[in-house]
């Protein structure tokens, strides 16, 4: 198999005599049919034929093929969100009655389509922390079982491939939420899980100007999502398709900065005295480096730390001046969030604790810009 930095150029590209480099943006609706005969074969399925852009069009399914190579899976759904493809991957395997095992982890917006939406239609939830998910998957009666690594805020790694394995042995669908950890730096299928979701509104598409999800997998799980998904409607525009396969031209490349650049940052805060704790992966000082070490490859671009204080925290973030505060991640320019004030909002004082999350804790996405530039504007915040 090529590498992945070729992939990342080549895949989804037009192939034959002649064809354009790029891929077209096949703009339409809908499709002309030659005959009622070609009707009946779109509907038998596999005929590569088009009907209506909501259910297939060509530039999203060169976009789809992509982003499944990348992955290492057989195929792939894309959507108009991160949020639509979760969202159809949980309600593809889920009915009324059954029970998904969620790690307590999650991203804000899965864990409340659990809680406040699926709950509703008879889906229960059963919540478990990182280091009790093995055993909650043991304890059997689930479907499936979603979870991320690294974590937000405090990138806590856990073991892919333990609970893929158990997941595995108890008949439960692992369905990982690899948002934080694209491919490059993390392959959760090689790893053993079933399913991969990304908010591809981050690194896959990598410059902060689109939204869209991905679910990759083998075929024969990813088909009940795309049939549902032509049901719940959150399709990916052509439009958008394309920029994302745009995207994905420098995306080993972007991989590769995202993670040299985040490592340098994460080594100088952890010599600074006004920085109480460095949380990320690649350093030594993380509880869970060598698991890291051993599953990824480079350590991803987030980084998170902590000045001690709200106050502290608040000071740091109105006097940055190169680094933008905005929350999101992923993109070229480098990000700052507070939680408190974005992922954790409105958490109770114990509810902030279980999470990890402190008053004076700052989660970066370390963006494409020279390092030495990014610890200057630091720097001076920090003072
Ligand atoms: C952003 C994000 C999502 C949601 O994706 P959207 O594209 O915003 O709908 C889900 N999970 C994680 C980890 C995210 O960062």
């Amino acid at each position: 198999m090529e590498k992945l930095a070729t992939l990342a150029v080549h895949a989804g590209s037009p192939e034959g005599a002649n064809a354009p480099l790029t891929t077209p943006i096949v703009q339409s609706t809908t499709f002309r049919f030659e005959s009622a005969a070609a009707v009946q074969e779109y509907q038998r399925g596999k005929s590569g034929l088009y009907m209506y852009s909501r259910d297939e069009n060509p530039t999203v399914r060169a976009a789809e093929q992509a982003v499944a190579q990348l992955e290492g899976g057989e195929d792939c759904v894309l959507f108009g969100s991160g949020m639509g493809a979760m969202t159809s991957a949980l309600m593809a395997q889920l009915s009324a009655g059954d029970t998904a095992i969620a790690a307590t982890t999650l991203y804000g917006g899965t864990y409340k389509l659990l809680r406040d939406v699926l709950s509703r239609f008879g889906v229960k939830s059963r919540l478990a922390e990182p280091e009790g998910l093995v055993d909650a998957i043991r304890d059997g009666g689930a479907k499936v079982c979603v979870f991320e690594s690294p974590t937000n805020p405090t990138l806590r790694v856990l073991d892919i491939a333990a609970v893929a394995k158990a997941c595995r042995a108890a008949g439960v669908v692992s369905l990982i939420d690899s948002t934080f950890a694209p491919p490059l730096v993390q392959r959760p299928l090689q790893l053993g899980v079933d399913l991969v979701m990304h908010s591809a509104t981050k690194y896959l598409n990598g410059h902060s100007d689109h939204l869209c999800g991905a679910i990759v997998g083998s075929a024969a799980r990813v088909e009940p999502i795309r049939l549902l998904s032509h049901k719940l409607g959150a399709s990916l525009d052509a439009q958008v398709a394309y920029d994302l396969l745009r995207g994905l031209k420098t995306f080993a490349v972007r991989m590769e900065r995202h993670s040299s650049n985040a490592l340098a940052v994460a080594r100088w805060l952890e010599e600074q005295p006004a920085v109480k704790r460095v949380w990320y992966p690649g350093l030594k000082s993380h509880p869970e480096h060598a698991l890291a070490a051993r599953q990824m490859n480079g350590f991803g671009g987030m980084v998170t730390f902590s000045v001690g204080t709200k106050e502290g925290a608040f000071r740091f973030w109105d006097r940055l001046k190169l680094v933008a505060r905005a929350a999101s991640l992923g993109g070229t320019e480098t990000l700052t969030s507070l939680p408190i004030l974005f992922s954790h909002t409105g958490y109770s004082p114990e509810e902030l604790r279980r999470a990890g999350v402190d008053e004076g804790m700052v989660r970066m996405s370390v963006g494409l810009e020279d390092a030495g530039d990014l610890i200057d504007d630091l720097r001076q915040a920090l003072e």
